[in-house]
């Protein structure tokens, strides 16, 4: 084999090798928890399963201030809040598709996936 030709082997092996990390990464990144955590304050307050969850909607009250969170079509959002930004309400929905998180920094709300892997859970 000379030069060139190894080279080029190197090369091919090494587009062979990306397109599996990628194709690996795709399908193990793909499945994640449909679980999303709504954490007010600090605490987890409640855990919901988009895929089980029924269209809903309730507030999260947070020293008074308030988020309405809409569950409707295993997607899940703000749709009014009394912070003075509504960066949450504009962030939209999400689920499957999108990974979040929809954050309301004036009233500390948090809604974002569950961490799928368990390991080492501590606190
Ligand atoms: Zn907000």
């Amino acid at each position: 084999m000379n030069r060139k030709s190894r080279i080029l082997a190197v090369a091919a092996m090494a587009v062979i090798f990306l397109t599996a990390v990628i194709l690996a990464v795709h399908f193990y990144v793909k499945p994640k928890s449909d679980r999303v955590n709504i954490i007010s304050g600090g605490q987890i307050v409640r855990t919901i399963d988009l895929s089980t969850a029924e269209d809903c909607q309730f507030d999260i009250i947070y020293e008074g201030r308030r988020n309405t969170v809409e569950i409707k079509n295993h997607t899940i959002c703000v749709i009014s809040a009394d912070c003075p930004d509504l960066i949450c309400v504009k962030t939209g929905a999400m689920g499957a598709d999108s990974s979040g998180p929809v954050v309301c920094l004036p009233n500390r709300l948090v809604i974002e996936f569950e961490e799928a892997s368990a390991d080492g859970k501590s606190g």
